[in-house]
């Protein structure tokens, strides 16, 4: 059984070379796609694509309760979570890798728990794990990247992109970086003991820099052209990270408060 999981963002459809499709649980629903499991020498790794293939699904529409359950199903004890962002801050620049290590969650109207028929508040003080923060950034730091570490990701719903204003007010609240990914992902991971931690690769400045006229607003295409270009170092820093963790697997089985998610059909059932 894989201990390590992969939930790969923008681009990174596919991990493995050896992975083997695997039919997933679906009590939350189908995940976005396959998980498929194979190997990174010989580490067991699943891997599922956030969006699907094809990035069927923009970030408002994944199944984010389908993705971490088909994954804990399988036995995945610790996800790596890489993502794209924008950055708000000038110091981090596109091709920059930012290990998060707060987040913002402005998102609204997505299944971001488990928990609805049986009470249980974790704590999502730190949503990420130090001990797989630690392998990211290290791995990065080999993979020549500039790292940077910690930054708090500003999730917003999308699909569009910020306003100018908003942009500003994100910065001047001293917020690092705008995704749409992060949460519900990491307060669902927290919620069934995984650990969860993401390199979120800076592709765009977001809407500009207020000094910088020169540099336009972000657009969908050069999102995807960026991080297509940046594969496969962010490959290569993912498996860098999972050799780190392998054999040694932190453990963040306690900020599920001991308590198992019922299933949808349970509470369907009361
Ligand atoms: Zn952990």
């Amino acid at each position: 059984m894989p201990e390590i999981g992969v939930i790969g963002g923008s681009g990174l459809y596919s991990l493995l070379d050896d992975a083997v499709e695997i039919p997933g649980d679906h009590a939350f629903g189908p995940p976005s796609g396959s998980l498929t499991i194979g190997s990174v020498d010989d580490i067991e790794v699943a891997f599922l694509p956030r969006h699907g293939p094809g990035h069927r699904f923009p970030a408002h529409k994944v199944n984010y309760r389908a993705n971490l359950w088909a994954l804990r199903q399988v036995g995945v004890k610790a996800i790596f979570g890489p993502s794209a962002c924008g950055s708000l801050r000038a110091e981090l620049a596109p091709g920059h890798v930012v290990v998060c290590d707060q987040l913002v969650d402005r998102t609204s109207g997505r299944a971001d728990t488990y928990f609805d028929t049986v009470t249980n508040h974790v704590s999502l003080a730190d949503p990420y794990c130090d001990e797989l923060r630690q392998a990211l950034l290290d791995a990065a730091r080999a993979e020549g990247m500039t790292t940077h570490d910690g930054g708090t990701m500003t999730v917003i719903s999308g699909p569009r992109f910020s306003t100018r204003a908003e942009s500003r007010w994100f910065r001047d609240n001293g917020w690092d970086v705008v995704g749409m990914t992060q949460y519900p992902e990491a307060a669902l991971a927290a919620e069934l003991g995984i650990c969860y931690a993401t390199a979120a690769l800076v592709t765009d400045y977001d809407v500009g820099l207020e000094d910088d006229p020169n540099i336009t607003p972000v657009t969908q295409d050069e999102v995807f052209a960026f991080f297509a270009q940046n594969l496969e170092r962010m490959r290569a820093v993912l498996f860098g990270a999972i050799r780190a963790v392998a054999g040694n697997l932190p453990d963040c089985s306690d900020r599920a408060n001991g308590i198992d998610p019922p299933l949808p059909s349970d509470a369907d059932s009361r």
